[in-house]
Order: structure tokens, then C-alpha cells, then sequence
């Protein structure tokens, strides 16, 4: 059994792509089970040396906050559960949203241990979003780019402590 990882966040902070980039072509399994775990995707993934299962969680189309809210968190409590550290996703260029202050203060009460990862960071951006990402209480921001592979070596050394 390798340990799971979960990647966790707001819509559009690049879960998702930080997932393909772990997994890349050994996605394993396309989970189509009816309910909440029904967006969840899990794949085996490599980071350097560092094996472990990646599960990605949904972005969601609602519009309705509140429901998106409710949706959201219980995705994301069953694949917090289960998981041995979770990766929290924020958009280093965007900043602290409500949303994202409002699952950093759930999960700053969960066991699970959570890296705070500040993405689309590529090229030293993201700077502002990285300064105010201090101030969810989860530690120091660890500025990454999903997209063009930087900060991984880091997340690698984050993750190694926890799995
Ligand atoms: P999710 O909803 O959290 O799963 O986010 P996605 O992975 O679907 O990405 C949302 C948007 O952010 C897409 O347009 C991605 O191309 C973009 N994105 C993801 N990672 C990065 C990154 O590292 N840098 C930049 N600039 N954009 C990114
Ligand atoms: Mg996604």
C-alpha cells in the first residue's frame, strides 16, 4: 500500500493539472462511483523517487456558492479522511479568496497533515498571493507551477516528511 495524497482546493487553482503532472500517463483509475466520491479521480504517481497515490478532487461548475460550498467540503472531508497528507491548492497569482480561507480554517482542524501549495507561481509570480497565503495559519507557501513543472523538487522534500 502506498500512502495517498490528496490534492484539494478551490475551483481553478490547477488541482487538476498538478494531478496529471504527478500521475502523468499511470493514471490508474477513473472512479465513476455514484455520490460524493463521484469526481474523484486516483492514479499512481512519481515525484522523483517518491512513490504514492495522488487523488484528485472535482472543480465544480456551480455557481451557486453555497451549495458549491456544501458539495465541495464533503468531497473534500472523504478524500481528506483517507488521505496521509493533503496537498491544499491556492492560486499564488490570484490570492486568498473566502473560499480558500474557508477550507483552511476546516482543515487547520483535521489530523491530516497539509502542505499549502501556491500554484501558477511560474517565473517568480505570484508573489502577493504568496505573501497573503500566510495568513491561512498552515504554515509556510510552497510556490509551485503545475503547468511548467517548477517547485517539484520542494514539494518532493514537503511531501517525504509525511509519507
Ligand atoms: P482545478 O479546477 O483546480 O482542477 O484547476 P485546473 O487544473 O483545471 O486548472 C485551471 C486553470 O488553471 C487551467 O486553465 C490551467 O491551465 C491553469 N493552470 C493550472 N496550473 C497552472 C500553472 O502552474 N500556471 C498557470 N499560469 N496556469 C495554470
Ligand atoms: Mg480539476
Amino acid at each position: 500500500m502506498t500512502a495517498k495524497v490528496a490534492i484539494v482546493g478551490r475551483p481553478n487553482v490547477g488541482k487538476s493539472t498538478l494531478f496529471n503532472r504527478l500521475v502523468g500517463k499511470r493514471l490508474a483509475i477513473v472512479d465513476d462511483t455514484p455520490g460524493v466520491t463521484r469526481d474523484r479521480r486516483e492514479g499512481a504517481a512519481m515525484l522523483g523517487d517518491l512513490e504514492f497515490t495522488a487523488v484528485d478532487t472535482a472543480g465544480l461548475e456551480d455557481s451557486d456558492v453555497e451549495s458549491m460550498t456544501g458539495r465541495m467540503r464533503l468531497q473534500t472531508e472523504a478524500a481528506v479522511f483517507e488521505a496521509d497528507a493533503v496537498l491544499f491548492v491556492i492560486d499564488g497569482r490570484a490570492g486568498i479568496t473566502p473560499l480558500d480561507s474557508h477550507f483552511a480554517n476546516w482543515l487547520r482542524k483535521q489530523k491530516t497533515p497539509v502542505i499549502l501549495v501556491a500554484n501558477k507561481c511560474e517565473g517568480g509570480a505570484g508573489k502577493s498571493g504568496v505573501g497573503e497565503a500566510y495568513a491561512l495559519g498552515l504554515g509556510d507557501p510552497l510556490p509551485v507551477s503545475a503547468e511548467h513543472g517548477e517547485g517539484m523538487y520542494d514539494l518532493a522534500v514537503a511531501l517525504i516528511e509525511h509519507i
